[in-house]
């Protein structure tokens, strides 16, 4: 009676007025929808004759308000004065507080000379010059003969050229087209095409159309990989800046061991493997869709600022070895301090965990200052070959022996992570095919295996000591159900008790958004993967050369601050937004209390915390 005595009772209205520069931004918005939810009242904004749901971050940041916007705050029903008063004394602390967003944004540029900007994958810089990336190839059998290969690249620009419109990039594939069309009808083999390109490049190298280079080597490359080429990188003698298209994820291991200094991409995205494995390593590193680069020349690649400055002159030089040195010198503060627990300015404790992949990566995430495994991505133990049950139990033991707090994450191969000896029908989009978990429908004697190597490395655990098993790509209550049951079947099969270790899933299909309800009758914590999640709510392939996706769309934290208001399991952030400077701040406003990110991001991330 008394709720419809409050429903019908008469709205409380108050203005609100922006007066943060940056507007009403994610940040902001996230802390007063997190507020306006601990309320029963209905509380809604209006701006513009657009009324939308306070409680709901996604719907208040539609409504883009900027600096001098007044929107009209109205509350409605139970604790409807106290949400107002709450809401007000909120506001007007959040727009005090407005100069946060501005540290996190790219640095404004210390340079004079010309400059192009990109898309930061990892902070650095580096002065160097540019190395083409340049490979060996070797064959693997294919079907397609060399004329088939060539109309099929000429197809594929054709296609690429169609897909951008009038942007401005489009007449490059046009131009790459032509060229590759002119080429094909003077070389009948693929030698000959590969011995008139290095010659075409050798005659361009140091003339004005040097910026072609990388066209020539864009095409040829198209007709190899047509042609079943798999490449493997040459390195320079000397420091060096790497330019290429894209990278393979195993090309990132050479880099941390070559002169590379800086590494600038043309087709990749923030979430790509390629790009967590160069944070995973440090190395500098920016996206740059279009750029026309030329090899040997010297430049400054700083991803601070997001750019990389050509014809560099001593003077930004040396601004930017300024930089780095200050740089560095903050990195080494917060080095010191990795191994000391983290906490918000208010207080708000937030564990920092590592992403590894195998016995050396935990090994380092444990001295850079992780406080456990949030997700050990166990695909990587199995490599060409895969492992036997001994040689499993072994690396399970001595990462156990690292870490109280440990997460495994059963084998998540498909999709953009093949092994040879799974063998998985050709897919024609393996991101919605036989991935993760579904191989315990498939494939499901190796998850058995593993389970039991995971098993046999946990008896001689703690029992207080944390030990989670997760499961990848999970979509359905019934697929964890599932793979639950298959744990305990090996289990009870060898005698193993595994009553100490707790099964939950990785969310990152986004069918999970909506059974949370469900799920948490079964699981036991969740982890957010991030890079998955991105791919699949905005149906565009984390790899994909072209399409990339907004790493801090609002799309996101309304789908993490949608799981946290109805889940009451542990919850941690294993993705790439973890790790993220931009996205640190909401999240932990949103109540994420632990993040999991690469071991080289555990100091930059735990010190990011201490700032909020
Ligand atoms: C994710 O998808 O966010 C994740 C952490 O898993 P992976 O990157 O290994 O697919
Ligand atoms: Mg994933």
């Amino acid at each position: 009676m008394k709720f419809f005595i409050n429903l019908f009772s008469k709205p409380i209205e108050i203005p609100l007025t922006i007066t943060s520069s940056n507007g009403f931004h994610l940040r902001p918005v996230a802390q007063f929808c997190h507020r306006a939810k601990s309320f029963p009242a209905k509380i809604t904004a209006s701006f513009q004759g657009r009324s939308v749901d306070a409680k709901n971050i996604t719907s208040l940041l539609s409504l883009s308000l900027d600096k001098q916007d007044t929107v009209i705050l109205k509350a409605q029903g139970k604790e409807a004065q106290q949400a107002i008063d709450s809401l007000q004394e909120l506001f007007s602390n959040l727009m005090q507080k407005e100069t946060e967003i501005q540290v996190v944004q790219k640095r404004a540029s210390l340079y004079q000379r010309p400059s192009i900007e990109g898309d930061i994958i990892y902070q650095g810089i580096a002065i160097a010059p540019l190395y083409a990336f340049e490979t060996t190839h070797t064959q693997e059998e294919t079907t397609l003969s060399y004329r088939e290969a060539l109309a099929h690249s000429i197809d594929a620009l054709e296609a690429m050229y169609l897909s951008k419109n009038d942007q401005s990039d489009a007449t490059i594939y046009l131009a790459q087209k032509e060229l590759l069309i002119a080429l094909g009808e003077r070389c009948h083999t693929l030698e000959a095409l590969e011995n008139t390109i290095a010659i075409e490049c050798q005659q361009l190298k140091g003339s004005t159309l040097a910026s072609k280079i990388s066209d020539y080597q864009d095409i040829l490359h198209q007709v190899q990989s047509a042609l079943g080429y798999t490449t493997t990188l040459l390195l320079p003698q000397t420091p060096s800046i790497l330019i290429a298209d894209d990278l393979l994820p195993s090309h990132i291991a050479l880099l941390t061991k070559s002169h590379i200094q800086g590494v600038i991409l043309r087709h990749t995205s923030i979430n790509s493997h390629t790009s967590i494995l160069l944070r995973a390593s440090a190395i500098p590193s920016l996206i740059l869709d279009d750029a026309q680069l030329i090899p040997s020349e010297e430049v400054i690649l700083d991803s601070y600022t997001g750019e990389v400055i050509l014809h560099p002159s001593q003077e930004d030089k040396q601004k930017a070895k300024a930089s780095q040195k200050i740089q560095q010198s903050k990195d080494a503060l917060s080095y010191e301090k990795r191994f000391e627990s983290t906490a918000t300015k208010a207080g708000k404790t937030i564990q920092v965990f590592a992403n590894v992949s195998d016995v050396a990566s935990a090994k380092h995430a444990k001295q850079e200052g992780a406080e456990g495994i949030g997700l050990l991505r166990s695909e990587f133990l199995f490599q060409a070959i895969k492992p036997t049950l001994e040689a499993q139990t072994k690396a399970y033991q001595e990462i156990f022996a690292l870490f109280e707090d440990i997460t495994v994450r059963t084998i998540d191969v498909g999709g953009d992570k093949a092994l040879p000896y799974i063998d998985i029908p050709v897919e024609k989009n393996p991101f919605l095919g036989v991935r993760g978990i579904r191989l315990c429908t498939t494939h499901p004697e190796i998850i058995q295996e593993q389970f039991h190597a995971i098993f046999l490395a946990s008896q001689n655990r703690k029992s207080t000591h944390n030990l989670k098993i997760m499961f990848p790509m999970v979509s359905t209550v019934e697929e964890f159900n599932k793979a639950k049951t298959l744990a305990q079947h090996t289990a009870q099969k060898h005698h193993i008790d595994i009553s100490h270790i707790d099964f939950g899933i990785m969310i990152e299909v986004p069918s999970v958004l909506f059974l949370i309800r469900d799920f948490d009758k079964v699981v036991d914590f969740y982890s957010i993967g991030t890079n998955d999640l991105t791919q699949y709510l905005f149906a565009t392939e984390r790899t994909h050369p072209l399409l990339k996706t907004d790493a801090l769309s609002p799309v996101i934290f309304s789908a993490i601050q949608s799981i946290l208001t109805q889940t009451t399991k542990p919850i941690s952030i294993c993705g790439e937004l973890a790790s993220n400077p931009q996205a640190i701040p909401p999240l932990i406003t949103l109540g994420i209390k632990t993040l999991s990110v690469s071991s080289k991001m555990i100091a930059r991330t735990k010190e990011r915390v201490r700032s909020v």
